[in-house]
C-alpha cells in the first residue's frame, strides 16, 4: 500500500490540512511552507502544529512533504537571491522541527547560465550548510523536467549532489512523475529499466516520495506542464502501475495535478481503488 494524498492550502492552519485529508480520504498530504512566490513565513502555531501532529498518529497518515518555496534558488548567479534562497532553506528547516519525521522536497535550482557544474555545487553547498544532525527532518531533491537551466533534471546531476553533501542520511529524492517523463524517461514503456537506472545511479533506498501526476506533453519535452491523472501522455495504465510497484510501496503519493477539492477527492478514490484491485468502487465514488 501507498499513502496517497494531494497538496493543501495551508491558510486555515495545519490541523485544519489534516482534517480536510481525512475528509478527502487520503493519508498525507503536501504544502507549500511559505507563499510560492516568496515573502516572509508566517510563524507556526506551536498548539495546531501539536493538534495537527496528533490527529496524523492517531489516524495513521504516512509521512507528509512539504514543499520549499519555488524562489528559493540555492544556485541563482545572483548575490542576493542566493542568500535569500539560503536564509529560506534555513528557516524552512527550523520551522519543520514542529513536524518531526516528515519530508520537506524542493527544486534544486537553475544554474541560470553557470553550468551545471557550479549549480550543483553551489546546492551542495546550502545544504552542507544547513542539514544538521539535529534534525528530525529528511530533505528531499525533487526530481526536475530539464525546463531551462534547471539542476536534477537527470539522475546522474540528482547523484553529483547527493555526493557532495556530508550528511546523506538526511538527504533522498522526491520522485515528480511528469517530471521524470518530460525529461525523458520512459515511465510509460519501461518503468523497471527506469527506476534500475535509478537505483545504479542513486539507490532506490533514497526515493523517499512520489509527485503523482500525468503529464500534458510527450516523453522528453521538457515542458512541465502537469496533468489531471489519466488525462495526459503518461496515462492511467502506466500510472497504475507505478502505485502498484512493489518498489515504491510505503511511500507518500502527492497529487499535484490541476483540480479542485472534487477533483482530488476522485484521484484518490482512484487510486485507493487500484490499491484495492477494485475498480468497480471507484466508479461508484465518481
Ligand atoms: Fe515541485
Ligand atoms: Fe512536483
Ligand atoms: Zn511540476
Amino acid at each position: 500500500m501507498i499513502h496517497i494524498g494531494c497538496h493543501l492550502s495551508v491558510s486555515d492552519g495545519y490541523k485544519a490540512m489534516g482534517e480536510t485529508m481525512l475528509r478527502f480520504g487520503g493519508d498525507t498530504f503536501a504544502w507549500f511552507m511559505r507563499n510560492p512566490r516568496g515573502g516572509k513565513a508566517k510563524p507556526i502555531d506551536a498548539a495546531d502544529a501539536a493538534a495537527l501532529n496528533a490527529l496524523l498518529k492517531k489516524e495513521g497518515f504516512g509521512a507528509l512533504v512539504a514543499h520549499g518555496s519555488y524562489t528559493m534558488n540555492l544556485c541563482a548567479a545572483n548575490p542576493q537571491t542566493l542568500a535569500n534562497g539560503r536564509d529560506m532553506l534555513r528557516e524552512d528547516l527550523e520551522r519543520m522541527e514542529a513536524f518531526p519525521g516528515n519530508f520537506y522536497n524542493f527544486h534544486p535550482g537553475s544554474h541560470v547560465g553557470q553550468g551545471t557544474e557550479t549549480g550543483v555545487a553551489l546546492i551542495a553547498d546550502a545544504l552542507n550548510a544547513y542539514l544538521t544532525p539535529e534534525l528530525h527532518t529528511t530533505v528531499l531533491l525533487e526530481t526536475m523536467a530539464g525546463k531551462g537551466s534547471e539542476v536534477g533534471g537527470t539522475f546522474e546531476e540528482l547523484r553529483e549532489i547527493i555526493d557532495r553533501v556530508t550528511r546523506k542520511e538526511k538527504l533522498g529524492v522526491c520522485f515528480d512523475t511528469c517530471h521524470v517523463w518530460d525529461a525523458g524517461y520512459d515511465i510509460v514503456n519501461d518503468l523497471d529499466g527506469v527506476l534500475a537506472r535509478f537505483d545504479d545511479l542513486i539507490g532506490l533506498d533514497k526515493l523517499c516520495a512520489v509527485h503523482f501526476n500525468d503529464s500534458k506533453n510527450p516523453l522528453g519535452s521538457h515542458k512541465d506542464r502537469h496533468e489531471k491523472l489519466g488525462l495526459g501522455c503518461i496515462g492511467e495504465a502506466a500510472l497504475k502501475r507505478i502505485a502498484l510497484h512493489p518498489a515504491l510501496q510505503g511511500k507518500p503519493f502527492i497529487l499535484e495535478t490541476p483540480n479542485e477539492d472534487e477533483g482530488y477527492i476522485k484521484e484518490i478514490a482512484q487510486v485507493k481503488g487500484w490499491m484495492m484491485g477494485n475498480e468497480e468502487c471507484v466508479m461508484r465514488n465518481a
